[in-house]
């Protein structure tokens, strides 16, 4: 599988778990589960507006497809990233996949499925993707 097509497949992977995780908040609280959906989606904008504009491969370049295009769309910025950038991005990541985590404990089904999901893009993006990208000021790009 090329490159790209991988790192579509991951991305679209872990966008399952997270409607995995909507659902799963759906069954116990249904107000909260739009709510996460929303959250979910600002922080991985988020993401993208601290992360994405700053690498060389957003726009048509992107592993991933889908984020570099919506970076192209905004200022593109220069330089390493900084301590505080980077802590940011990792707050919002993790936040996306804890939040579901209190209503996926007691749904083992769809808790296991979710981590599935997760796993399975988490593990391709590191084995397939990063090694193909070309940002070099990515904390996750293999150390030469
Ligand atoms: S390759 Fe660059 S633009 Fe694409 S998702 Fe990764 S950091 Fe963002």
């Amino acid at each position: 599988m090329k490159t790209v097509a991988v790192g579509v497949f991951a991305l679209t992977l872990l966008a399952g778990a997270v409607i995995i995780g909507t659902v799963a908040i759906s069954f116990v609280s249904p107000l909260y589960a739009p709510a996460y959906l929303a959250v979910a989606a600002l922080l991985s904008g988020a993401v993208i507006a601290v992360f994405c504009t700053k690498c060389p491969m957003r726009g048509e370049g992107c592993i991933h497809f889908f984020p570099g295009r919506v970076a192209a769309l905004l200022p593109a910025r220069r330089g390493k990233y900084t301590a505080v950038e980077i802590a940011a991005v990792s707050v919002a990541l993790l936040l996306i996949a804890a939040v579901p985590q209190y209503w996926l404990l007691s749904q083992i089904q769809l808790f296991a499925l979710f981590w599935v999901l997760a796993g399975t893009g988490i593990f391709l993006i590191l084995r397939r993707v990063c090694p193909g990208c070309d940002n070099a000021c990515c904390p996750l790009r293999p150390k030469e």
